[in-house]
């Protein structure tokens, strides 16, 4: 007894076991057919690029490389409240917070910031969401690629401040070009 089973794709083909003829042997019309597919996708557009020397435009909501701000005086936005770790549906943002001493006024811009702060890029799914949760506005995700070197050793996947905290040069320029706007 046979036993009905149904197609979901709608494409189900009954598997024949009857014997081929003489022509079908030798698989000429089977070769013809897979050589014209082949010519026809010839002239399709091609769906694929030659990267790296040619990249495709961004969307103007790509999210990626983190980046953790500073403000107008180049001084660390970061109060290391966790929030940012806590929306993170991967876990993949942990941090070390710190009482900032009196003389480190002109580095961090609150009494507590981060001493660690460190994404594992390995899980993070560029979602924005600690972005979003921060009260301070010291996380943001740039439109920037995310370069990683090929490692087989996962710490190199690990990100901490001296690849995400904004270059000082950076803030200074912001700063300058907001004086002068
Ligand atoms: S972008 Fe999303 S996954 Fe990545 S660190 Fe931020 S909250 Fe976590
Ligand atoms: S980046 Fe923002 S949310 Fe995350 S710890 Fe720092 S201040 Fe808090």
């Amino acid at each position: 007894m046979s036993i009905e089973t149904i197609s979901l794709s709608g494409r189900k083909k009954e598997v024949s076991n009857k014997k081929m003829s003489f022509w079908e042997s030798l698989y000429l019309v089977a070769i013809v057919k897979g050589l014209l597919i082949t010519i026809r996708h010839l002239f399709k557009r091609k769906v694929t690029i030659k990267y790296p020397d040619q990249t495709r435009e961004l969307s103007p909501v790509y999210r990626g490389q983190h980046m953790l701000m500073r403000d107008e005086e180049g001084r660390e936005r970061c109060t290391a409240c966790g929030l940012c770790a806590l929306s993170c549906p991967a876990e993949a943002i942990t941090m070390k917070a710190e009482e900032r001493k009196p003389e480190e006024k002109h580095l961090y811009r609150e009494e507590k910031y981060a001493s660690i702060y460190e994404i594992n890029m390995l899980r993070c799914i560029f979602c924005g969401l600690c972005e979003e949760a921060c009260p301070k506005q010291a996380i943001y995700l740039t439109k920037s690629r995310v370069m990683v070197k090929p490692s087989s050793d996962r710490e190199d996947f690990i990100y901490g401040k001296e690849k995400l905290v904004m270059p000082l040069d950076m803030a200074i320029k912001n700063t300058q070009m907001k004086t002068a706007n």
